[in-house]
């Protein structure tokens, strides 16, 4: 519910709640005349206390219905039976106000008014005409139970002008308040929507997401986000115009709307991107859901020749983040499933890349010491992360790259783990600079690069006060250590370096050749390749190198 929606219904309900009250309060007139008739019209001494006594009761009564409302009305919605309960009360209510003020030729009967007007607000234009049908029902039979009786007076005249005020005011109130409903849908949809492709929009896209984040956490169902993001589209755009890049992104939006459930929500997160909420959906059902539509677009998007004369390669590459228990708030899944987007465009994009966290399988395993511990690293890491955003990233791409090569080199778990916990805290020990040194755009001095070259052993050293983790001590110190012994902190050799972070040193080095610096720009995959072999034996173990390669080559 937006805030707009939430401020009308507030002041609706402030104003159902007076036309309820004072229907309450005017029935509650009559019947206390009733009860406590007065000898004639001016005030009678000797009965002022049955006159308290009728406010008090009257006050009581407001007080209980006010009560049983706040229970009642808890939501924004109010059960069907509540609102037909609460109208039979009323209708009772009146029906008895009128008996005892005269039946027939009562003058309370235009009570049934508030109730026609509390309910053509909000209900609309046919909830209004049946409150004012039955009413008019109750009028009539009243009327006819004075006809029977001989009761004589002009009420039939005023009753026929009654009822058809009470048509007219259902039908105007009613029909302007179901209009109101009408646009107000209209606009939302109007806001809600992304002019271009019309699908959601970025706006809506976190209004909705919260919502179901927050649901699916609290029922324990499965939910996924999906973040597509069009690949080399900006080339695309370059090449053949704005115009025809407009008409992909509305074919995209429409290919998507044709694959996805309609359930599932889709959104254009921004430019290119667009994100695709899958509920009850686990990460492998996601990933086979968008890779299927990865690939049915890799084989149907600008392929012919008239539409792509230059071959510009248009595909997606999606990013797709599962909700876990780890997740503080939506926006911790937003960003998960933006890394793994991320991730997808790092690895040659045209793929489906899912956000793993070795934090998450380690939540999930048995083993409480490792949870606990890693619990407090896990506050370490961010406060690397909170730091400077190139270690942030650059960790979880030396993470994921140090994750397939466990694969690659067919690694057991134990040495699986321990490589990717050295691969996330490798860094740690730069949390003791100052930020400014670690992304100065000029060259560092002498003095400062030695400095620098101190973070594996003070990464080490807090790692080692933990304790438990000797291996992944052992890691983070000899990460920039080089196979010819010529590395730093402690100029060790090749075959006496630990295996793990010879493989560290390979995929942290691999991800600086590839990512802009503010003092050295990017190489290309080939470049890199070619370095890394250039310094195979010298920098790097020659036989890691390859295999690094070659696992590259698989993605
Ligand atoms: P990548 O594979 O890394 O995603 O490369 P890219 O060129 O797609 O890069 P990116 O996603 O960062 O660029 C988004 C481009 O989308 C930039 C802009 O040219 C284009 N774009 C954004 N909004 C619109 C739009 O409404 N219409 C058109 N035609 N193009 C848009
Ligand atoms: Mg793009």
């Amino acid at each position: 519910m937006t805030d707009f929606e939430r401020n009308r219904s507030q002041k609706l309900k402030i104003i159902l709640f007076t036309l309820k009250i004072l229907t309450i309060l005017f029935t509650a007139v009559p019947v206390f005349q009733k009860i406590f008739p007065q000898q004639n019209a001016s005030f009678p001494t000797n009965d002022y206390k049955g006159t308290l006594f009728a406010e008090l009761f009257t006050g009581a009564v407001i007080g209980l219905i006010m009560l049983l409302w706040k229970m009642l009305d808890k939501g924004n919605s109010r059960s069907r039976i509540y609102t037909v309960l609460e109208l039979t009360i009323f209708f009772l209510l009146i029906m008895f106000a009128i008996y005892c003020s005269g039946g027939p030729v009562s003058s309370y009967k235009f009570l049934f008014l508030y109730l026609i007007i509390s309910h053509a607000i909000e209900y609309g234009i046919t909830t209004g005409f049946v409150v004012s049908a039955i009413s008019s029902v109750l009028v009539v039979l009243t009327d006819v139970f004075g006809l029977l009786n001989n009761v004589s007076g002009n009420y039939l005249e005023n009753d026929v002008a009654l009822i058809a005020m009470f048509i007219s005011i259902a039908w105007t109130l009613g029909y302007y308040s179901s209009m109101e409903d009408h646009f107000i849908d209209m606009l939302k949809e109007h806001a809600n929507r992304d002019g271009l492709t019309s699908s959601y929009n970025h706006r809506y896209f976190f209004e909705v997401f919260e919502q179901d984040f927050e649901t699916s956490r609290k029922e324990g169902r499965p939910l996924c986000l999906a973040m597509l993001d069009i690949d080399h589209f900006k080339e695309y755009n370059d090449t053949y115009g704005h115009q025809r890049g407009d008409a992909v992104l509305v074919r995209v939006v429409e290919e998507m709307k044709k694959h996805f459930p309609e359930t599932d929500g889709i959104f254009r997160y921004g430019g290119d991107e667009f994100s695709i909420i899958l509920h009850n959906c686990s990460a492998k059902q996601a990933s086979e859901l968008t890779d299927a539509f990865r690939s049915h677009l890799e084989q149907t998007l600008c392929v012919d020749e008239k539409e792509n004369p230059y071959h510009v390669k248009l595909t997606v590459s999606v990013g797709i983040a599962e909700i876990s228990p780890s997740m503080n708030t939506y926006l911790d899944m937003i960003s998960r499933a933006d890394t793994a987007l991320y991730n997808a465009k790092f690895l040659n994009r045209n793929r489906v890349e899912v956000f793993s966290s070795i934090f998450d399988e380690i939540d999930n395993s048995a083993d409480l010491k490792l949870h606990n511990t890693l619990t407090s690293m896990r506050a370490l890491i961010s406060v690397i992360n909170s730091r400077d955003d190139y270690t942030y990233n650059h960790t979880n791409r030396v993470a994921k790259y140090c994750w397939m090569m466990a694969r690659q080199l067919n690694l057991g778990r134990e040495d699986a783990r321990t490589l990717m916990v050295g691969a996330f805290l490798h860094d740690l020990g730069k949390i003791n600079y100052q930020k400014e040194l670690l992304i100065a755009s000029a060259p560092l001095s002498d003095e400062q690069w030695a400095e620098l070259k101190k973070h594996p052993v003070y990464g080490a050293e807090i790692v080692r006060q933990i304790g438990g983790f000797d291996e992944v001590v052992t890691l983070i110190l000899q990460h920039h250590e080089r196979y010819d012994g010529k590395g730093y902190p402690y100029g060790v050799e090749g075959p006496k370096l630990n295996r793990l972070s010879r493989v560290l040193t390979v995929a942290d080095s691999y991800d600086a050749m590839v990512n802009d610096r503010p003092y050295k720009k990017k190489m290309t995959q080939d470049q890199a390749i070619a370095e890394l072999r250039r310094c195979s034996g010298t920098q790097f173990d020659p036989e890691l190198a390859e295999e690094f390669i070659r696992m590259l080559k698989k993605i």
